[in-house]
This record gives structure tokens, sequence and C-alpha cells, in this order.
């Protein structure tokens, strides 16, 4: 299933002459299979933008259209249900939304939602096997309270309920925010297998530049509202000033490629840590074994 948004424009409170915001100006962007960063200051659109990807925000009218593969946001007859269940959404801090009184429960819920026809025991297979998918231990969670559970373990039940709607599209908002270097680490494997395994596109929110170097096939930068600059993460890091000017970090391996040109040594590699790796190896190899 293929994005296309054209020419959207959000605003909110706009009946107020005072409080109105334009959160999103103007913005067309087309998001393919794959991992798609999506990065940007505080306050530059973006939550507002991915929040129209399952009509949870509703195109305003004649401010834009969207596509979700054969969804059309902005028909009236568009199937919103239906749409969800092939969006899936996890917001930003997922652990603060789970409410029901065992995990199993938690993870069912969405899926009562969306398919109130299957049987108690095939949506106990389905609770299963995301749950499974995140990593947890069915036996050993389901009937826990999610209270219980450590902060990195309550976002995994967030994507297990999530997941378990067999979503083709995952949209995370800021999905490692507020997790140790260790969290982060493992969720974005988890990521990286869900990616793999179960849904065709990832929506990636993130104000972490390593990340979206890192994993992401394609980038957009978000500013005022509006999409900055767009490509491959070569391409949206290849001027690094730009980013650094929009009050982004740059990734690490930018940095270092960086350095190293100041100094005279040129690398023609990627963004990724292991291409960088590969390149220092190629040129200095030699010298270093020496
Ligand atoms: P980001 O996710 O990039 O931080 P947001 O989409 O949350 O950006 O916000 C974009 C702009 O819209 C900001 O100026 C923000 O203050 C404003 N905004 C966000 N949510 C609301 C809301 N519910 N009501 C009014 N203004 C909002
Ligand atoms: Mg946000």
């Amino acid at each position: 299933m293929q994005i296309d948004v054209r020419n959207l424009t959000y605003i909110y409170s706009e009946k107020s002459k005072d409080l109105a915001v334009k959160a999103v100006d103007d913005v067309s962007l087309f998001i393919d299979e794959g991992i798609f960063g999506i990065i940007g200051h505080t306050g530059s659109g973006k939550s507002t933008f991915i929040q129209h990807l399952n009509g949870l925000l509703k195109v305003q009218k004649n401010r834009g259209r969207i596509t979700v593969g054969e969804f059309d946001l902005t028909d009236k007859k568009c199937d919103f249900k239906k749409l969800r269940a092939k969006v899936g959404m996890v917001f930003q801090y997922p652990e603060y939304q789970l409410f029901a009184e065992t995990v199993k429960e938690d993870v069912a819920f969405a899926l009562k939602n969306f398919y109130p026809e299957l049987t108690e025991q095939e949506k106990e297979e389905r609770v299963k096997t995301a749950l499974l998918t995140v990593g947890l231990n069915y036996n050993e969670v389901k009937d826990k309270s999610p209270f219980e559970l450590s902060g990195g373990q309550k976002r995994r039940v967030a994507i297990a309920g999530v997941i378990a709607a067999k979503p083709e599209i995952l949209v995370l908002d800021e999905p490692v925010a507020g997790l140790d270097p260790k969290g982060k680490r493992e969720f974005i494997e988890l990521i990286q297998r869900l990616r793999k395994s179960v849904v065709k596109t990832v929506v990636l929110v993130s104000h972490d530049m390593n990340l979206i170097s890192e994993f992401c096939d394609r980038a957009a930068v978000f500013s005022h509202g509006k999409i900055y600059t767009r490509g491959t993460p070569e391409e949206v890091f290849e001027n690094a000033g730009d980013i650094v000017g929009l009050g982004l970090e740059v990734p690490l391996v930018v940095k270092l490629k960086n350095a190293l040109k100041d100094k005279g040594v040129k690398l023609n590699c990627g963004v990724k840590r292991s291409d960088f790796i590969d390149a220092v190896a190629a040129k200095f190899g030699g010298e270093a074994r020496k």
C-alpha cells in the first residue's frame, strides 16, 4: 500500500483569529514500501501530519487529498474503520495508553473492534502471535496487569495491540523517546523485524538522526509545517549545515565524515555505520596494520 499525500494543509482552531495555527502547510509526500523517516524540530507538524494517515485527523475541506492504497481519505464514503485496521498507529509514549486489567485483554482490544467476527480461539491465537512477535512470552505475561511490566515491555504490549490487527502500514510517533541506549537498540531491532515479517511499510517519526540515517530507506525533513527536504538519508544529510540550521542534530557518521573531510580525507561512503567502517578500513586498513 502506497501513501500519497497531495497539498495537505491543516489548521487548528481555524475559527479563532488569535488561536489559529497552520500546523501543516501545503505538504505533498509519497511514501512507498520500506522504512520512511520523518524528522523535524518540535512543533514542525510531524504528529499532525501522521495523524492524517489513518484518518484520526480528517482532511479539512479543500485542503488537500490523501490516498492510502485503495482508500481515498477525502471521499465521504471512505471506510475509516477498515483503514485503521490497515494503518496501525503507535503514539508517543504508548505505555500510557494501556488500560485493560490484563495484557491479554489489552492486546485483544483493537482486534475485537476491527474483527468482531473472529472466534475467541482465533482472537487468542492472534494475541499470542502478536505478543511473541514483539518478543514477549505469552504464558508469562498474558494474565499480568500491564502496570506490572517494565517501561520497555509496556511499549511492546502497546505495539502488539496494534499488530494483532495485521496492519500493512505501521506508523510510529517517536518510538524510542525516553528509552536508554540498550532499550533503543532492542526496539530498533524489533521495528526491523516487524518490517520484515509483519508490515510492508513503517513510517517512523523521530528526533534521533542516527536512527534515521541507519535504518530508513527514505526520509523527509519537516520545518514550520512544510517539507524542507526529502530523499535517501544520504541526500537528506548531504548538507549538514542546513540540518543544523533547522535546530536538528546531524548523525554521528555524517559528523565523522565531515571532520575527516576537513582534514583532507574524503570518504566515498553512505551514512550507515557499517558503510563508514568499511570505508575507513579500506582507506586506512593497510597503514593501520603496519
Ligand atoms: P511536532 O509533532 O512536529 O512536534 P505538531 O504536529 O505536534 O508538531 O504541532 C504542529 C503545530 O501545531 C505546533 O505549533 C503545535 O503547537 C500545534 N498544535 C498541535 N496540536 C494542537 C492542538 N491540538 N491544538 C492546537 N494546536 C496544536
Ligand atoms: Mg510530535
